[in-house]
């Protein structure tokens, strides 16, 4: 797919949307999702071009790499989630329901989240 230059993230990091910021680096941006699923829900964007988590992966550079996963672990501590626990998520493609073209992870925090699978099934 394609990199639309006007997906809503793409004009959040122009400055053409509002957010509210919680990191900035040479790499990476983070805002607080505006729909919070947790008391901590912040979402974390790769400043360069990368449709998904898989074109980030597949293209990524090992420095734009490096600095995503570090900036997560270091907004998650910022956010005061570390002890506590929080979960990562990354939506990619149709089959996760991916809304916005533009590689994001949610960090969710501040609650119990329980496991992935119900406890109930087998
Ligand atoms: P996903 O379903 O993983 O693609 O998640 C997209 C997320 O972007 C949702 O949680 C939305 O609430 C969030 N979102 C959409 N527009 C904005 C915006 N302008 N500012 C912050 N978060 C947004």
């Amino acid at each position: 797919m394609a990199y639309d230059k006007d997906n809503i993230f793409a004009r959040i990091l122009r400055g053409e949307i509002p957010a509210t910021k919680v990191y900035e680096d040479d790499h990476v941006l983070a805002f607080e999702d505006i729909a919070h699923l947790a008391p901590v829900h912040v979402l974390v964007i790769p400043k360069g071009e990368y449709v998904s988590w898989d074109d980030f992966a597949a293209t990524g550079t090992d420095a734009e790499i490096a600095a995503y996963v570090r900036a997560i672990g270091a907004i998650a501590r910022g956010q005061g989630v570390a002890e506590s626990g929080y979960r990562v998520v990354s939506n990619c493609g149709p089959h996760a329901n991916q809304e916005v073209a533009h590689l994001h992870a949610h960090i969710f925090g501040g609650r119990q989240f329980g496991g992935v699978r119900p406890r109930d099934s087998n």
